[in-house]
């Protein structure tokens, strides 16, 4: 086991990822060597002279010439990059390295292929309801769906309303013991200058903890989390949110666990099926799609860019500082936890940086750095596909886009905000409702070609000159305020 400098580096990675990470896996290795295995394990030191390389492929050429292995053996890497190394360092010592299935995945990549293969696109309804049906998971005994229907989507759309949310129960936290606090230190003298702050760091860092999360997520979030999967507010990080994505990744939880947990609290009452169904499709449906959308296309994914979309990162996704209150309650979050719900990454941050016109790479690279639970196989189809639509269509048919009146309708961030989401242009003008036709605009022949935009593509069309002269201008002003 190695932690590689560099994995730490390619990206600026947030100081909580980083510790996350390491914490995690000293926690693991330490519980292999109590149970009387041995471990070669690399940690790094503040101080980089030590490190045996910089890389997991220099690493493990470093440990094939003192251990003189016969063979070596893997479980399938979660990052193509990381796969390409191993087998490069493995084929330059004439050694042939093994990958062995990853047991933490309901499904295999060998089956997903051949789910894929033929179609002529692939959507996660198809293989959400065969893989439930394949693996009976909410299957009844006459082999229906629990509760008649396949999904609750339109019962998992709730906005808080006026009056807000019901009171967000409080985070649990785990208090740094001494192999945690060791890292922690080495991070902040390692990495003073990456994104984030340790100052607070209370993550479970062990599988005990994760069954604790666990089950704090299913007594005490799961109930509502179907209803305010979609809902945002001001000051509301997690919400109904279950934050087992990161423990999930890092393999300390095991998606069965998480689903039968769910399936369990419903069979007993507690926790309505909208809840369950939408806890259910996001780990076996969506965890499970973008795995095998990732594999299925790599290499080359990660340099899909369908719109052409060249422009840089605005600074606010670094520190946060923006007049836009949904972006800066976002961005709070990420910058605090490492952390944004699901549509505060996709309607929020993610749609931003689309109608803004953002190099998709740099926005996934990005989200490689910032968020806990980023790993490439579920970040990049994530980030390229599902957000900024740079696939063409691989993971959704049209693009996440909409206006300001959107984030208005799911929070209350419009209410405490100087903009105005029903303004295209003039100083009050929501950026996103002005960017929105702008995007609109810049690839209006590719969304003609896309019968899915046909509604959206006919609103523009309507504009006359003085509107859309009225929003370029103000376009130039809100990247003005955005270089800064
Ligand atoms: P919950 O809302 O409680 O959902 C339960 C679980 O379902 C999650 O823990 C996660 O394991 C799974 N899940 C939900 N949605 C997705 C999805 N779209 N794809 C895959 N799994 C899903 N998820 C990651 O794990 N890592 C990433 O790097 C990542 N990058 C993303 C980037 C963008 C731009 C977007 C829009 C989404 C991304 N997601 C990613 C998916 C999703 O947003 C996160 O899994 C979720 O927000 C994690 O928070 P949670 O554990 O509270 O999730
Ligand atoms: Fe965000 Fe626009 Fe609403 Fe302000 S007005 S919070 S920028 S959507």
């Amino acid at each position: 086991m190695a932690e590689a400098a560099q994995e730490a580096m390619h990206v600026r990675c947030h100081k909580l990822r980083l510790a996350l990470f390491f914490s995690a896996m000293r926690h693991f290795r330490d519980g292999l060597r109590t149970r009387g295995i041995e471990v070669v394990y690399h940690e790094l030191t503040a101080n980089p002279a030590e490190d045996r390389g910089a890389n997991f492929g220099a690493i493990l050429r470093h440990d094939i010439l003192t251990s003189m292995p016969e063979r070596l053996i893997v479980v399938e890497p979660g990052d193509h990059r990381v796969k390409l190394a191993l087998e490069a360092a493995a084929g330059a010592a004439g050694l042939d390295l093994e990958i062995r299935p990853d047991r933490h995945f309901l499904d295999t990549l060998p089956a997903f292929r051949a789910w894929a293969d033929g179609k002529k696109t692939l959507t996660l309804e198809t293989y959400y309801r065969q893989l439930r049906k394949r693996l009976n998971v909410l299957m009844d005994d006459t082999g229906q769906p629990v509760g008649g229907e396949w999904n609750f989507d339109e019962e998992n759309r709730a906005s808080f309303g006026k009056q807000g949310p019901p009171e967000d129960p409080p985070e649990r936290r785990f208090e740094p013991d001494e192999t945690t606090q060791v890292v922690l230190m080495m991070v902040e003298q390692r990495f003073a200058d990456h994104p984030g702050s340790l100052a607070d760091f209370s993550l479970p860092v062990t599988r005990e903890h994760g069954l604790m999360w666990l089950d704090d997520f299913i007594s005490r979030r799961l109930p509502w989390f179907g209803k305010y999967q979609d809902a945002m507010w001001t000051g509301g990080d997690f919400h109904f949110h279950s934050r087992l994505s990161f423990l999930l990744n890092l393999k300390l939880l095991d998606p069965r666990e998480c689903i039968n947990a769910a399936i369990n609290a419903h069979d007993r009452g507690e926790a309505p099926i909208n809840a369950v169904e939408g806890f259910v499709r996001q780990i076996l449906g969506w965890r499970e799609f973008t795995r095998g959308i990732y594999w299925l296309h790599m290499p080359g994914y990660l340099e899909s860019n369908e719109l052409r979309a060249e422009q840089p990162l605005p600074a606010l996704y670094w520190n946060g500082e923006t007049e836009m209150t949904c972006l800066r309650e976002s961005m709070r979050n990420v910058l605090e936890h490492g952390y944004a719900h699901h549509i505060q990454r996709l309607m929020v941050l993610g749609l931003f940086a689309q109608l803004y016109g953002v190099n998709p790479r740099e926005f996934h690279d990005w989200h490689m750095a910032m968020y806990l639970d980023a790993i490439d196989w579920v970040s990049a189809p994530n980030t390229i596909g599902m957000s900024q639509f740079a696939d063409g269509g691989i993971v959704g048919t049209k693009p996440y886009c909409a206006t300001g009146n959107y984030i208005d309708r799911m929070s209350n961030y419009c209410r405490h905000c100087r903009f105005d989401p029903k303004r295209a242009s003039g100083k009050d003008a929501c950026p996103f409702t002005t960017l929105y036709w702008d995007f609109l605009g810049r690839n209006i022949d590719a969304f003609r070609r896309n019968h899915r935009m046909g509604f959206q593509v006919k609103n523009h069309d309507r504009k006359n000159p003085d509107e859309l002269a009225a929003i370029a201008a103000r376009v130039d002003e809100i990247r003005a305020m955005c270089a800064v």
